[in-house]
Order: C-alpha cells, then structure tokens, then sequence
C-alpha cells in the first residue's frame, strides 16, 4: 500500500513506533510533515564508485562481496572487498546491522567514508543486501544530492534522510498541489509535488532555484490568506460607528493646536477621517518616532469622535506615560468644553468611583489611563475610539475588549517603534498602518558616536563641561546592581560580573568624574514614589545626569536633556538604542549620543555604524531585522509570527510581497474560500495559521 499524506511515520519502511516517537519530538507524524521538513542544507552523494577511488571524508556508494562478519563488543564489524580494494563496515550494535550479513553476499552500502586506525571504513552506512539468488541490479546509481537535516541527539539526520528517501521512493508523491491553478500558471510554478522532491533531493542547483520559491510563495499565501481572513472578520464583518467628519470640525480641531499640522500628521489624520467615516470599525496602526507628534494626532482623532457626541479613551503603557498624555492633552485642551478625566491606579477610591459613574453615565467625553485600568473597570456610554499608545511595546499589540454596546469602537494602536514593511506585512498584517515619517521642525541634530570604554574618562570629562553649562545628559546601564536576579538583565544578555551597573555607575560618578554635579538613579526596582520624584526633579533641572537602566525608554520628556551615554551599546539591538536615544534631540538645541562599547574587536563598532549613520527609525529598524531576526525584534515567544518552514521574509521580501497582494485579492472575491481552487488551501491554512493567527472559523 503506498504511503499517503496522512500515514504516520512510523509506517516508512525503517522506521517503526521507537524512531516514530523521535520523529514526534521535533514534530513529525505524518509523511505530509516529514516531506514538509526541509533540509537545511545539502551534500552531494556520489555514483557508486570502485573501494580503490574512495577516501576519508567522501559520501559514497559501494558495492562489494562479503568477506567476513565479525562483533567486538557491541560492535559488528562487516570487511568487504569489490577487486579493487577492501573496507570495512561498521555498526555500533548489531541490531542496527541488516539481516542476512554473511561471508558471500553482495552488498550496496552508502555513507561516509573515513578512516579508523588507518583503515577504511563506513560508520552505520545504508545497505542493501543481495542474497545469491536475489536479482542483483548490475546497473549503477546515479550520483544524487541529499538532504542534510535538522535533528536532535536522537534523530540522526541520516534517519531522517532516510525515512524521505524512502518515501520519495514512490512514483507518485502523496502531496497534493494546493495552489489556485491560476496562480500556478500566472507565476509559472513547478508542482507542488515536483517542488518537494526537489527541495529534498534536487537534481541541480538550477532546480533547487526554482523548486524553493515556489514552496516560500505558498507558505507565504497561506501566511497571507490567514491574516486577510482575520481582517475580514474584524472589519468588513463588523459595524463600526459612523462618525462625521466636516471641514468645520477640522478646522475647530485644528484650532485647539498652537502650531500648524505637519504634512506628515495632515495625511495621517485624514486617512484616519475617512476611516472613521466607513462605517467599518477602524483598526489602524500609526507608527512614528517618539516625538514625531502622534499624541496630536491622536488627540485630533479623539475630538472628532466627541465632535460626534461619543466618548474616546487613550491608554497607556504605564501610569507615567498616562500622566504625561493627560498633561499634554489639557494643555490644548484649556478652555474647550471637552470634559476628560484621568484613571490611575492610586486614586482616592472616592475620585475614582465618581470618575467611573461620569464615564458611565455619559457625562465624561476624554479618559485617560493605563491599558490594564480602563479594560478592566469601567464600562463607557458611548465609546468611539480606543487610542491604544503601545510605546515600544508592539510584539504585545493588545486588542482590548471593552465593555461597550453597540458598534466596535474604532481602534487606533499607536507606536514608536518603526516596524519595518517587512513586519507590517506579516505579524500586524491584519492592520492599516500610517506612517509619520517626518518629525514637526525646529529640533536640533543629534550626533552619534562610538567609542570604546578606553575613552571613556575623556568622553565623561567632555560631558562634564556641558552639563556645567546646564545642558542635562542620561547614563544608561544594562543592569541594576551586580544581583543575579536582576529582572531587568536584558534578555539574551549573559549576566556577567563585568556589566556596568546602574548603581555602580551613579557612586563611580558621584564619586569620581561628575562630583560635585547632582546625579539621580533611576531603575525598576524603586518604588513608584522614589521614581516619580526623581523623574520630576530631572524634568524640573535640579539634576545634572539620571544614571538610568532601560526605563528611561519608556519614561520622560525633557527637552533640556541633550546628551546620552549609553554603557554596554552593543549589548542592546538597534531599534532599543534608537528608542532611547529618541530620549534626547527633542529641544531645539542639538544633541550628543555617546554609545560605549565593551567589546574588543571592530564588530561592535560595525554592527553599530548604522546608528552614526542615521537616525531614521525604518533604515534602523530594517538593520535590525537583517541583524537579529523577527523573533528577537518583536520579543522572542511572543512575537506571533506564524513559524515559517521554508520562508524568510527578510530574503523572500519580494515573495512576500507578491503573496500578500495574491491572498487579498482572493479574499476580497471569495471571503469564506468557498470555490473549489480555493477550497482546498482550507486544511493547511489551519494546520499551518490556525492557531497562531487564532481564526479561520469561514467555510
Ligand atoms: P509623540 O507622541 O509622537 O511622541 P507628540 O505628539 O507628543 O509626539 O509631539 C512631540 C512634541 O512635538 C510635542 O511637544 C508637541 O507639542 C510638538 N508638536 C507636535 N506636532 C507639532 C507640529 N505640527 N508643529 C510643531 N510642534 C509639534
Ligand atoms: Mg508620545
């Protein structure tokens, strides 16, 4: 019976329940995923060749006469000879050795020649034996490319390479072309069946250029197909409210700014306009660097919706940041009739009560607050638009829930960590996204430099005299103090004696090259009180320097500060120096970035060029990506891409592309994949998205 995609492993001839439970471990059960399981590289196998032409290090085919068969210990030993020459045969237990292993018969055996105490031999080779008898099959075989694959301490490659050499014995591949056949003909693919077998055993390399992109392009469409299913759900299924928008309401809104709306915030906020207008609920993503004026946008986005007579939330990472939304907001908001509210954890009970009852009731038109607070206690009259600021935190993009009735809100997810396009496609596919790229005028340059801790003392003495000067500057450490149980260590960060630490850093400086100078300390593990109050004597220029770890990514705004070092630079990835460096050059003098690297050798300094170069958050965080990967980008585990088997959509970009425009035109003709080409794709979208895109309930 010929094996069929659904068979379990453990049907291929050679691999049995023991190897299938291996096979289990990496995730493979049926012979479907094994021919799913690429190589992730290949070596050439040769033709069989004579024993005289064989040497140490070569994959070969033999073909020789049985001498004789010999255990030492747990070993089998098996001496062939073919005229030419002898070689020896080994198993490390002769339960792995085939049967009929006797003085006389032929065997074939291919593996990889070495040598043992200088004699020739195959370690574990793959035979066939030819008992007298037996049709001998005088003809040779050919030389072929193998997989070499992934395994574990178990799971041999060559066990693998087995098992799908064995199955692509078959004349017909159990797989099936799952691919629309107008898709197939438009791009002009290989079939599916032909792609695999080449991706496993390709005939040349020429071959290989061919079979792959076509299995990257489906992986790609179904990739694509499931995020433009979700999207479908979640907007083209859904009611949104339908707000009005006027040019009255825009130029009043546009009143309230001291300043005129950049191009960049002008094309965002009426690509936002037109969303709130559809009638479908909003869920957009609006990207820009810290300071590039997305809060006025957001706010402009909020007013339309209390133009409607609605209510609008915006929530924050953290109460700091809520804080300072809230303080930026009544600042434009001076005298207009909008009644807002702020919802922080410590409120009086009393404050808080009574806030919730207003938002309740109606009678409040702006909340305020942090993400955990406004899902989880209060239920809006009237709720239009969530404004979700996700800061630098988007691998966690949370879709609240809000307790509401009628139509969604609309969802506006703002961000300011540049996604590359790349990401935008992929993980937040299922989003619009807009973009500021141009931060508003009047801010000074900030220059980068790279150093090495050799200079340190001279770049410290240099800052010195600028903060005598009452400019402000942020030190940031990789760590708190030298505790191993540091929950701010960076991940991926080997804790090492050697890290600079926060503390160490402020008493070196107190103590040292800035004494006399009033130095702050800001990291996790202080109390909220402790941290507001240092924040705010640095916001107020009673401190020179905030020797800080990373939680000044997500805390101040102070124009005044203009110089940041950075300890350990090459210890964070690209985007998160750029976030924090975002910190500084937002004033209108210019700025100072000093990135110290702990690191001989010129790699450090290489990878980092990148940030002397530019300060444009996509060309940083598209280093990134080439540098760390998605995962490590978008935070390892949870960073919600779908896993990919063959795909890469940093190389594939352009399959990606081309997918990605593919899958939505189909789904904006057949939204449920109801048609037969379409119909098919159905079982390997969910067993392939179903679960990490959490969807595909259609058809
Ligand atoms: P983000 O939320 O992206 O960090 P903000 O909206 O808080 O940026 O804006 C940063 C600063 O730039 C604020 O001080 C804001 O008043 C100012 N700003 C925003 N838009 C403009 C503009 N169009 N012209 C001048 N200044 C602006
Ligand atoms: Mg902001």
């Amino acid at each position: 019976m010929p094996l069929r995609g659904d068979s379990p492993i453990q049907y291929i001839k050679g691999v049995g329940p023991v190897k299938a439970g291996w096979f289990a471990e990496v995730g493979l059960r049926t012979v479907a995923e094994l021919l799913e399981y690429y190589p992730f590289r290949y070596e050439s196998e040769k033709g069989e060749c004579e024993l005289a032409d064989v040497s140490p290090g070569m994959s070969v085919t033999v073909r020789g006469e049985v001498l004789r068969v010999r255990r030492r210990s747990q070993h089998l030993h098996c001496r062939i000879c073919d005229g030419t020459g002898e070689c020896t045969l080994r198993w490390f237990s002769a339960q792995y050795a085939p049967r009929w292993l006797e003085p006389g018969v032929l065997v074939v055996a291919t593996g990889r020649a070495q040598l043992y105490q200088d004699e020739l031999e195959i370690v574990q080779p793959r035979v066939q034996v030819f008992r007298p008898g037996n049709v001998i099959l005088t003809q040779q075989r050919g030389a072929r490319n193998v997989g070499v694959y992934r395994g574990t301490a178990q799971l041999k490659s060559s066990t693998i390479r087995r098992a799908v050499l064995q199955v692509l014995e078959q004349a017909v591949l159990p797989v099936d072309e799952l691919l629309p056949p107008q898709l197939v003909r438009k791009h002009g693919l290989p079939q599916r069946a032909a792609a695999v077998r080449q991706m496993h055993c390709p005939d040349s390399a020429a071959e290989l250029e061919r079979a792959r992109p076509r299995l990257v392009y489906e992986e790609f469409l179904l990739m694509e197909l499931a995020i433009a299913l979700r999207r479908y759900q979640l907007v083209s299924l859904q009611t949104g409210q339908k707000l009005h928008f006027t040019a009255e309401i825009d130029r009043r809104i546009r009143d309230r700014f001291p300043f005129e709306l950049t191009p960049s915030q002008t094309t965002v906020v009426n690509e936002i306009a037109r969303d709130l207008e559809s009638g479908r609920p909003m869920t957009r993503l609006l990207q820009g660097d810290v300071g590039s004026g997305k809060t006025v946008v957001a706010l402009y986005a909020c007013l339309v919706a209390i133009a409607n007579g609605c209510q609008a939330a915006i929530m924050a990472p953290t109460e700091i940041l809520a804080q300072q939304h809230y303080d930026n907001i009544e600042r434009y908001l001076a005298g207009s009739r909008v009644r807002r509210t702020l919802l922080l954890g410590g409120q009086p009970k009393q404050a808080r009560t009574a806030a919730l009852r207003s938002i309740e009731a109606g009678a409040v038109d702006l909340v305020v607050g942090t993400q955990a607070l406004i899902q989880k206690d209060v239920a809006f009259a009237q709720l239009a638009l969530v404004v979700v600021d996700e800061q630098h935190k988007f691998g966690v993009l949370q879709r609240a829930r809000f307790r509401t009735k009628g139509p969604l809100p609309h969802y506006l997810v703002m961000t300011a960590t540049p996604i590359p396009r790349t990401l935008s496609m992929t993980v937040f596919g299922d989003l619009d996204v807009s973009i500021i790229r141009h931060a508003p005028p009047g801010r000074g340059q900030i220059t980068t430099k790279i150093v090495t801790r050799q200079q340190r003392k001279v770049v410290l003495d240099y800052v010195r005299g600028r903060l005598e000067k009452g400019e402000q500057a942020y030190v940031v450490c990789p760590v708190i103090g030298k505790s191993d149980d540091d929950p701010e260590t960076q991940s991926g960060m080997r804790k090492r004696a050697a890290l600079a630490s926060a503390r160490q850093m402020h008493q070196d400086l107190v103590d040292g090259a800035w004494q006399g100078l009033e130095i702050g300390l800001l990291h996790g593990a202080l109390k909220a009180d402790d941290k507001r109050a240092t924040v705010e004597a640095f916001v107020a220029g009673k401190l020179h320097a905030l020797v800080a770890t990373t939680v000044v990514e997500v805390g101040v705004d102070v124009p005044n500060a203009t110089i940041m070092v950075v300890e350990h630079a090459e210890r964070y990835g690209l985007s998160q120096l750029h976030q924090l460096r975002g910190r500084i050059g937002r004033g209108r003098k210019d700025s100072l970035c000093v990135l110290i690297t702990h690191e001989r050798g010129a790699k450090a300094a290489e990878r980092l060029a990148v940030m002397a170069d530019t300060t444009d958050g996509f060309k940083i965080a598209e280093a990134d990506l080439r540098q760390r990967g998605p995962g490590e980008l978008l935070g390892t585990r949870q960073h919600g891409l779908p896993e990919l088997h063959v795909g890469d959509i940093v190389n594939d970009f352009a399959l990606l592309e081309q997918a990605r425009q593919d899958a939505f035109e189909i789904i904006a003709r057949d939204p449920r994949l109801a048609q037969p080409q379409h119909k098919r794709m159905i079982p390997a979208l969910k067993r392939m998205f179903g679960n990490k895109l959490a969807l595909i309930d259609a058809a």
